[in-house]
C-alpha cells in the first residue's frame, strides 16, 4: 500500500482540508481529518498555504520525439511538464516521422508509458505527413493502442476547405476533434511578426490578424455544416475571440485555447529583436491581450494550453528571419496564468482548475484526467504556492530546450508537488528521480 496523507491544503482555493492517497485513489477529503489518518503508515505532507487543484492537462506540447531529441525528449519533456503541474499532456503531432500512422502514435504513447514523468496523449496527424493534400489514417489511429481523439497539423494549418471539411466529418465516428492552427497560408507568407505600425518601424513582414481570423470564421462555419466538433488552437486577436463568442451563440460545437504567453507577452517585444519572442501565432498588441484575458475569464475561450515548444539554442540564436517560431510553457504556465488571471481578479482557482484540468480532459476525451479532487477520483494533484515568487532563469529549465519568454521575469507561484495517481512525480519543487525507474 502506498498512502499519503496531504494535511492543511486550500482545495481550489474555496476549502482548507486534508487529503488521503492510498493506493492512487483519493479515499478521504476534509476538513481536520488528519489526526485520524495519523494511525496508519501513510506519508504525511503539510501543506499548509498550498493551493490544491487537480493535475494540469495540456492539450497542446510539442516533445519532439521522434526525430528533433535535440531539442526534447518524451521523458525531458514530461519532466518539465510534472515541475509545471502537469499530469498529462497531448503531444503534437509535427515529430519526424510525423505522426500520422496508427504505428508513430503507438510509439509516442508507449514512450509515455515507458518514461513519462505524466501521462502522454498522442495527437494524430490530419493530413498525411502534414502535407495538406490527403488524410491521414484518422481511422487506424483511433482504433490504435494510443487512442487518439485529437487530430491537428499544428504548426501548419489544414488550409483546403475540402480536406477540412472531411476531417471533420470523418472524425464524428469516433467522437474526435479537429484542432486547427488557424493561419491562412497566403496571408502569412514570409511573416514575422504581428501586422502594425511596429512591424512597419522594425522592417519584419507582417502577419495579418485577419490570417488567423478568417480561417476560424470558415472553420466554425463548416463544422456546423457537417455537424463535427472543431478545437480552435491559440487564439491570439480580439477579433478571434468575437468570431468565437458568435459560433458559440449560435450553438457551435466549439472549442479554443489561449497560451500562457499570448495572455501576458506583446508584440512590443519584437523591438529587441531577440528571437526568443518569436512565436506561431506572433504576440501581439495590448488591446489583444485584453479581449483574450476577458474571453477566458468569461469562457469563449474554454482552455489554457501552453504549446510549449522546445528548440535547441542554435535554431534560437540567430537572426530574427532565421529563427524558430516557438517558446517553451510548461514549467510557467500556471505561474503566468495566476499573474495574469488570478492576481487580476479576472479568474478564481477553481476557474483555473477548470480550464487547465477539466475541460482540456474533456475536449481530448480522457476520462481519467480533469477529475475533481474528490473521493473515489484518481489522485491526480498539483500542490502549489501562490505566495512564492521567483525570477525565471534559463539554467533552471527543467525542459531539454531553454527558449523560455520568461527569462529574468519575476513570476508569482510555485509547484511544490505533483501527484499522478497517487504518485509523487514532483516533491519539494523538484522532480521524484525514481518515478521512472
Ligand atoms: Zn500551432
Amino acid at each position: 500500500m502506498t498512502a499519503y496523507v496531504i494535511r492543511n491544503a486550500n482545495v481550489l482555493g474555496v476549502q482548507v482540508a486534508d487529503l488521503r492517497i492510498v493506493d492512487g485513489v483519493i479515499t478521504d477529503i476534509g476538513p481536520a481529518i488528519g489526526a485520524d489518518l495519523d494511525t496508519t503508515d501513510a506519508e504525511t505532507l503539510d501543506a499548509s498555504g498550498l493551493i490544491a487543484l487537480p493535475g494540469l492537462v495540456d492539450l497542446h506540447t510539442h516533445l519532439r520525439e521522434p526525430g528533433r531529441e535535440d531539442a526534447e525528449t518524451v521523458e525531458t519533456g514530461t519532466r518539465s511538464a510534472a515541475t509545471g503541474g502537469f499530469t498529462l499532456v497531448h503531444a503534437m503531432a509535427n515529430t519526424d516521422p510525423v505522426a500520422d500512422t496508427a504505428g508513430v502514435v503507438e510509439q509516442v504513447w508507449r514512450l509515455g508509458r515507458e518514461h513519462g514523468y505524466c501521462d502522454v496523449a498522442p495527437v494524430g496527424a490530419v493530413t498525411v505527413g502534414l502535407g495538406g493534400e490527403q488524410l491521414a489514417e484518422l481511422g487506424a489511429m483511433a482504433d490504435s493502442a494510443a487512442r487518439v481523439r485529437v487530430f491537428s497539423d499544428d504548426g501548419k494549418c489544414v488550409s483546403d476547405a475540402v480536406l477540412m471539411r472531411r476531417a471533420l466529418e470523418y472524425v464524428k465516428a469516433f467522437d474526435g476533434v479537429i484542432a486547427q492552427h488557424s493561419q491562412e497560408p497566403r496571408l502569412t507568407e514570409g511573416a514575422q511578426m504581428n501586422e502594425g505600425e511596429l512591424s512597419g518601424i522594425l522592417g519584419l513582414t507582417g502577419w495579418p490578424a485577419v490570417a488567423e481570423e478568417a480561417i476560424i470564421a470558415r472553420d466554425v462555419l463548416l463544422a456546423e455544416h457537417v455537424g463535427s466538433r472543431l478545437h480552435v488552437c491559440h487564439l491570439s486577436t480580439r477579433g478571434s475571440v468575437e468570431i468565437v463568442r458568435w459560433a458559440k451563440s449560435r450553438g457551435i460545437d466549439v472549442t479554443a485555447e489561449v497560451t500562457p504567453h499570448h495572455l501576458l507577452l506583446t508584440d512590443e517585444l519584437a523591438a529587441t529583436y531577440d528571437p526568443l519572442y518569436k512565436v506561431n501565432p506572433p504576440l501581439r498588441t495590448a488591446d489583444d491581450v485584453a479581449a483574450l484575458r476577458e474571453g477566458l475569464a468569461e469562457g469563449i475561450i474554454d482552455i489554457v494550453a501552453t504549446d510549449h515548444a522546445p528548440h535547441p539554442s542554435e535554431d534560437k540564436e540567430c537572426e530574427w528571419a532565421a529563427a524558430a517560431f516557438g517558446m517553451t510553457g510548461l514549467e510557467t504556465a500556471l505561474s503566468v496564468v495566476q499573474h495574469a488571471m488570478v492576481d487580476t481578479g479576472l479568474l478564481d482557482w477553481a476557474g483555473v482548475a477548470e480550464r487547465m484540468s477539466a475541460k482540456p480532459a474533456e475536449i481530448g476525451r480522457v476520462a481519467a484526467h480533469g477529475r475533481p479532487l474528490a473521493v473515489g477520483e484518481p489522485a491526480n494533484v498539483v500542490l502549489y504556492d501562490p505566495a512564492a515568487t521567483r525570477v525565471v532563469r534559463r539554467e533552471d529549465s527543467v525542459s531539454r530546450s531553454r527558449n523560455t519568454p520568461y527569462a529574468g521575469i519575476e513570476l508569482p507561484g510555485k509547484v511544490v508537488a505533483t501527484f499522478l495517481r497517487g504518485r509523487p512525480t514532483v516533491l519539494g519543487g523538484a522532480i521524484v528521480e525514481e518515478v521512472s525507474a
